[in-house]
């Protein structure tokens, strides 16, 4: 809160800057760029990069997937639920 009281007195910012309209970075979907990389759903480890704290699947908006491939993370991450590598959910 102080910090946004504070930018709007700060009158040095930059007039184009509007948070709402942050200049977005394309993701680049990782197991695309990333010919090496094996989605395995016998590891959780690298798994739990597309889950939140919650334990909840990441959004393709977070994780910057292809469709193709968040589709396949989603089955790999219920495919480790089904053998109890991943939690099903986090309180
Ligand atoms: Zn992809």
């Amino acid at each position: 809160m102080a910090d946004k009281k504070q930018r709007k007195n700060n009158k040095n910012y930059d007039e184009d800057y509007n948070p709402k309209f942050r200049k977005q970075r394309k993701k680049v979907c990782l197991l695309c760029s990333d010919k090496n990389f094996v989605l395995d759903y016998k590891n959780p480890e690298q798994l739990r990069k597309f889950i939140s704290d919650k334990g909840k699947i990441l959004p393709r908006r977070n994780t910057g997937m292809c469709a193709k491939h968040q589709r396949d993370i989603t089955i790999a991450i219920k495919r480790a639920r089904h053998i109890a590598l991943l939690p099903y959910a986090q309180k």
